[in-house]
């Protein structure tokens, strides 16, 4: 419990960028009373993508916000399978059957888009615990006055809060008016991303492979010498069935010509994929799917290292603007979801003395998120290399060139799915205050 004595005040938050982060912050801290206000630079019309995972330490906060999650159009996974790069035969299968009774939630499979709308319904809904989120498109942040908290836009707006949260992703404005320096490094992998319509798969009479609802992989990873390590693909069943995404990993000397990080949104065409061990060495049947995919776009992958620190004065980073990490673990998502939430907790009527202390809120969330995301973002890492490293993959017992090197241990499910934020929270302020 607090020993704070201050009464709780209402904030008026300022969510900088309306992706998955930003709008789960808005959520969060909507319902712990606040009055909220989400400035995207571009129009959701835009908004394309893929599957995106939701593990049940994500899946655990979208309940516990009360968010219509059917209306996201979950796919609910089931298994983790391993393919071999030739011949597609399963090498490894982790049973995710039992799931929900271990971890208490599902694996839940969205397609971004889905899983975007339905979090900007539960952000700006008339229904539901507190002040509906106002949506602002066409605000880029440009830059912010981080002790004053003041937002300046490239519409030549400026906004003062009692809070700004840079959600606004990998490229990250918030950031850089946060004066942190980032070195990116080059990734030895890089990947792009397509969709296939399941109502093709049927119609063209391919061969589908998100019969069983399944994240299936198919990796370069010692099984033959031909394949190099960093030939992989991830692929998933989301939107409710319709479609099977695809995350095509290759080295990125075959994709040099894309530098731009993150998400591009050109569409390439399909013989950028397939070069290297996609054009005579994958089995025929997932070649004649990533040939009949669509919405096949670019997105360049670069390395991060911890940044030093995420907040300052009244301002703060969340999700990739904080902890930007390889796609391996599927966590990327979790982990914003997992900031929010901490925002959520620490500004609520439990913690009046942050509601009072912005600052000193922000320093706490730090303290609380900072090494649980960078452990996620440093076994993204490893997991470029080594598949075993992938939560789920670990559990196995397979041998992973990394465990108990430099002291690292493996990243866990369990890990991942027991861990109470609550009580971690409770324990740092009490021995704050103490
Ligand atoms: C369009 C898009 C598609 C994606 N598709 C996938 C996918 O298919 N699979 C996957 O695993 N991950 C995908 N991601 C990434 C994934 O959603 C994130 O890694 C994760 O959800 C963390 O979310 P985030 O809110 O930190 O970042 P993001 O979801 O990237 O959100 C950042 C938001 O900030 C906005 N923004 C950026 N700069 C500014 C600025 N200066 N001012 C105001 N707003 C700004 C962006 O337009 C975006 O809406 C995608 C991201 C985007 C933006």
């Amino acid at each position: 419990m607090s020993t704070s004595s201050a009464q709780w005040k209402q904030l008026d938050v300022a969510v900088m960028g309306g992706g998955i982060g930003g709008l789960a912050a808005a959520v969060a801290m909507r319902r712990a009373g606040h009055r909220v206000t989400v400035y995207e630079r571009r129009s959701f019309a835009a908004e394309v993508g893929a599957s995106i995972s939701c593990a049940a330490n994500g899946t655990q906060w979208l309940h516990e916000w009360d968010v219509d999650v059917p209306a996201g159009r979950p796919v609910i996974l089931e298994h983790l399978t391993m393919r071999d790069w030739k011949t597609s035969e399963p090498l490894a299968i982790y049973n995710l059957g039992d799931y929900k009774k271990k971890w208490g939630n599902v694996y839940n499979m969205f397609h971004r888009q889905d899983m975007h709308a339905m979090l900007l319904e539960s952000a700006m809904s008339e229904e539901g615990e507190g002040e509906p989120v106002k949506i602002l498109v066409d605000y880029i942040c440009d830059d912010v006055d981080v002790e004053a908290g003041i937002a300046k836009f490239r519409n030549g707006k400026e906004v003062k809060a009692d809070i700004i949260i840079g959600a606004d992703g990998i490229r990250s404005n918030v950031r850089t008016a946060l004066g942190i320096k980032t070195e990116r490094k080059y990734a030895p992998q890089t990947c792009f991303r397509c969709n296939v319509l399941t109502s093709d798969v049927k119609r063209l009479g391919l061969v589908d492979y998100s019969y069983e609802p399944a994240i299936q992989y198919w990796n370069g990873f010692e099984q033959y010498e031909d394949v190099n390590k960093y030939f992989k693909i991830v692929m998933s069943p989301c939107a409710g069935g319709d479609i099977v995404s695809f995350y095509c990993f290759m080295p990125t000397e075959y994709a040099e010509q894309h530098t731009s990080e993150g998400f591009t949104f050109k569409e390439v065409d399909v013989d950028e994929i397939l070069v290297g061990a996609y054009a005579d060495k994958l089995e025929k049947n997932v070649v004649d799917l990533l040939k009949n995919s669509i919405d096949r776009m670019p997105w360049r992958l670069y390395v991060h290292d911890e940044y030093p620190y995420w907040s300052k004065g009244v301002t703060t980073l969340l999700g990739d603007a904080a902890h930007p990490m390889m796609p391996h673990q599927s966590q990327g998502a979790c982990q914003a979801i997992e900031d929010a939430a901490c925002l959520g907790i620490l500004f609520s009527a439990k913690y009046p003395q942050y509601s009072n202390d912005v600052a000193a809120g922000l320093r706490m969330y730090e303290r609380i998120r900072k090494p649980r995301a960078t452990r996620v973002q440093t076994a993204s890492r490893l997991a470029t290399d080594d598949i075993n490293e992938r939560i789920g993959f670990t559990s196995l017992g397979l041998p992973s060139s990394f465990d108990k090197k430099d002291g690292w241990t493996k990243l866990t499910i369990p890990e991942m799915n027991l861990y109470n934020m609550k009580e971690h929270i409770e324990k740092e302020v009490a021995a704050e205050s103490a």
